[in-house]
């Protein structure tokens, strides 16, 4: 390849060979390669939505999302743990899917009051809702009030302060947890951790059990527990041992000094496998909260994101254009960052599979696979293995329902891509793709501009 354009390969991989096709479908169930209809996901050839809705596209797989709630519901159950789960809302934040969850009976974990009205509108009752964030607005938590969500997990004694106020104000006593931040470094990209002492993300630990004390003596404030994320993508058990170990210790701590500890809600962070990876499973976490957290009766609340809908979506795109320079090509698709960021942004590693069965089985060679974009940083794939794609031929990127679609921009002025869902045999579109006039159309030129002559 290239040497002038060689990644950085992140000590986690480098000298890994990447997995060739066949592997990266084996390893995933909901993909599968028909001889005749190319990649279908489910039971959806995914050419058949590159037709009818063009490219870049996103699809999610219904059953998919289905199967992954059941398998960590059912490993905390197994577990014998009280345990409740909360999605993750910035991960998708589609009506569709978040309807699809609520219907599972999971509840929501939102970071924002939009998030908030979402996770209502699709049907998620506000008692399944808590609210987490280094930044809320009166406004939000006023929303949140209003709403009488579950619980909303407070990150520093600032924000106590604004709370106590508001709720006082409104009558209301304001459920609350504190995020700890447990000083652990969850050994993941320095973007996506949060639970090291010098990261913005909960409350010093040697503060906590001062504030919480604080807290349970302020009118408009009750304290029920502890919260805790230390970041996400994270494949090992290690660190979530250590960050609820000490979380158990501080519950202990609070008990002993008298105070009432009902909950301790383990935020999210599990990653998942983007190649062939073994991932750290559910029945491992679930083990990990039963040992350290099992014994301490106290509901339990999760916040998995990217562990329940990553695998589940693709971003479908088309080749534009092979562009050859000098020994190497660059396959350039329809898709950019301004669609999956991912890979610019946390130097991430996405499979990318031909949608047609012919093309994903002919030799490979490497390419690198590019958007349009103005930016040198728009690369979906350095180096890989591919075979050789004509214009027109469409790719799937995989693993891209979590922090895909809803992390996308219309930079470029390029209208955010259509978006649809696979159930079983069936699919339709759950967003139609952006008009290019709608980019504009809530903007004004100032009246007093003239007009351009022609
Ligand atoms: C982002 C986030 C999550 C979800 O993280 P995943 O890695 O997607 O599971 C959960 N809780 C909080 C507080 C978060 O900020």
């Amino acid at each position: 390849m290239n040497a002038a354009i060689a990644p950085a390969l992140s000590p986690a991989v480098a000298g890994t060979p990447d997995p060739d096709i066949a592997t990266l479908l084996a390893v995933r169930p909901h993909l599968r390669m028909h001889a005749q209809d190319g990649l279908l996901l489910e039971g959806v050839p995914l050419a058949a939505i590159a037709d009818a809705l063009g490219t870049p596209t996103w699809v999610y797989g219904a059953g998919t999302l289905r199967a992954r709630y059941r398998a960590l519901a059912a490993a905390l159950a197994g577990a014998k743990l009280p345990a409740h789960i909360h999605f993750a809302v910035k991960a998708n934040d589609r009506l569709a899917v978040l309807r699809l969850l609520a219907g599972e009976g999971a509840g929501a974990d939102v970071v924002s009051g939009g998030e908030l009205r979402r996770a209502l509108a699709a049907g998620i009752p506000p008692e399944r809702i808590v609210f987490s964030g280094v930044g809320k607005t009166a406004a939000e938590l006023r929303l949140a009030l209003d709403h009488d969500i579950a619980q909303i997990n407070l990150e520093s004694a600032e924000e106590l302060d604004m709370l106590a106020a508001i709720a006082a104000g409104m009558g209301r006593a304001a459920r609350v947890a504190l995020r700890v931040n447990p000083d652990v470094d969850a050994g993941t990209h320095a973007k996506i951790s949060t639970g090291r002492a010098a990261d913005k993300f909960g409350i010093p630990y040697a503060d906590a059990a001062a504030l919480y004390a604080r807290a349970a003596t302020l009118p408009g404030i009750e304290p029920v527990g502890l919260a805790v994320h230390i970041g996400s993508q994270i494949r090992a058990l290690a660190p979530f041992r250590d960050a609820y170990r000490r979380i158990a210790g501080l519950v202990r701590d609070l008990r002993t000094a008298g105070q009432s500890v009902r909950v301790v809600d383990c935020g999210g962070g599990l990653g998942i496998p983007y190649r062939d990876e073994p991932g750290a499973d559910p029945a491992g976490l679930a083990g990990v909260l039963r040992a350290e957290l099992g014994a301490l009766d106290v509901a339990l609340v999760l916040e998995p994101g990217r562990w329940l809908v990553g695998p589940a979506g693709v971003l479908l795109a088309s080749v534009v254009l092979v562009k050859r320079a000098g020994t190497g090509r660059f396959i350039v698709l329809d898709a950019a960052m301004n669609d999956l960021i991912r890979p610019a942004m946390y130097d991430a590693w996405h499979g990318i599979v031909p949608l047609d069965a012919v093309a994903a089985l002919a030799p490979a060679r490497p390419a690198e696979v590019v958007g349009p974009v103005c930016e040198s940083s728009d690369i979906f794939a350095r180096d890989r293995a591919l075979p050789e794609l004509a214009p027109g031929a469409r790719v799937a990127i995989l693993d891209a329902g979590a922090y895909g679609a809803v992390m996308s921009s219309t930079y470029n002025a390029r209208p955010l891509a259509a978006e649809a869902l696979v159930d079983g045999e069936r699919w339709t579109t759950i967003r139609p793709r952006q008009e290019v006039a709608a980019m504009w159309r809530d903007e004004t030129i100032p009246p007093w501009f003239a007009t351009p002559r022609p």
